[in-house]
C-alpha cells in the first residue's frame, strides 16, 4: 500500500508541475509521518523517504534515535519554547515558528549549541481563530526583529490552510502566501531569504503546488489515516 501510495503521490506531483511549468526538482516532498510507528517509517525509507515531517518533539526525539542517521527531520508541529533544546540540532527545518519569544529562544539554543537553525514563518493566512501563526500584518516587525538574530536563519514562509472539500477554494490562501514572500523578499532583510514556501496537505498539494509551492506535506496520502486511539505521543 505504501509503495502505491507513494507512487500515487509521486505522479500527482510530477503532473501538478507540469501543469504549471514547473521542474519537479523545485518541489521537495515531505512525508508527514506523525503518529506512525518507526516500523512504518522504516518501510518508507526502504522506499527512498528521506525526509519525513513530524508535529511534536517527543515523537520526533524518539524517532530520531531509532532511525538511520542520513534521514532529514521537519518539525512541522507548534512548538513550546521549552522543548526546543530536544530538536536543535536534529532538524534541518522548523517549519512552524510563530512568535519574536520561540525565535528568541531557539537563538539561544543554536548559539549555545554553536549551530544556526534553519526557520519557516508560519503564518495564518486565511486567520482562522483555531490555527497557530503570525497574521499577515504581522509579518513586517516579525522579520525585523528576528533579522536581528544570528543564530537563525529564515528560509521562507509556511501554512496550513483550512480545511476545505474542493481544493481550489484554497487556491487564493496559497497565492497569498507566495505574495507575502515576494514582498518580504524585496526587503533584504540580513539573515531573511524566501527559498522555500511549505504549503499544501494531502487535500490540496497539487493546488499549492501550481500557486508555487516548494515544500508540500503529505501524511494521509502517503502512510494512510491516522488512528488517534493508537498513539501516547501527546
Ligand atoms: C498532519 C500535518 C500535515 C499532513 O496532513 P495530511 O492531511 O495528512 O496530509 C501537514 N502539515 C502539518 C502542519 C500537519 O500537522
Amino acid at each position: 500500500m505504501l509503495k502505491e501510495n507513494l507512487e500515487h503521490v509521486e505522479e500527482e506531483i510530477l503532473k501538478a508541475c507540469e501543469r504549471s511549468g514547473r521542474l519537479r526538482e523545485e518541489v521537495t516532498l515531505i512525508a508527514v509521518s506523525k503518529t506512525k510507528p518507526a516500523g512504518t517509517l522504516e518501510e518508507a525509507y526502504r522506499l527512498g523517504v528521506r525526509i519525513f515531517g513530524e508535529n511534536k518533539v517527543q515523537e520526533l526525539a524518539e524517532k530520531y534515535d531509532l532511525l538511520p542517521k542520513d534521514i532529514r527531520w521537519h518539525m512541522i508541529g507548534h512548538l513550546q519554547r521549552n522543548k526546543i533544546k530536544y530538536i536543535i540540532g536534529k532538524t534541518e527545518l522548523i517549519h512552524s515558528v510563530d512568535s519574536i519569544r520561540l525565535a528568541e529562544a531557539i537563538e539561544k539554543e543554536a548559539a549555545k549549541r554553536k549551530l544556526t537553525a534553519d526557520i519557516l514563518i508560519e503564518v495564518n493566512v486565511a486567520g482562522e481563530e483555531s490555527k497557530f501563526g503570525l497574521r499577515p500584518q504581522e509579518l513586517d516587525e516579525f522579520v525585523d526583529e528576528v533579522s536581528k538574530f544570528p543564530h537563525i536563519r529564515v528560509k521562507g514562509l509556511m501554512t496550513i490552510a483550512p480545511y476545505v472539500e474542493n481544493p481550489e477554494e484554497n487556491r487564493p490562501v496559497f497565492a497569498h502566501l507566495r505574495k507575502l514572500s515576494v514582498d518580504i523578499a524585496a526587503k533584504n532583510a540580513h539573515n531573511i531569504n524566501m527559498s522555500v514556501l511549505s504549503m499544501g496537505m494531502t487535500n490540496d498539494y497539487q493546488v499549492a503546488i501550481e500557486e508555487g509551492a516548494t515544500m508540500v506535506r503529505v501524511g494521509t496520502g502517503i502512510f494512510g489515516a491516522r488512528d488517534y486511539t493508537q498513539t501516547n505521543a501527546g
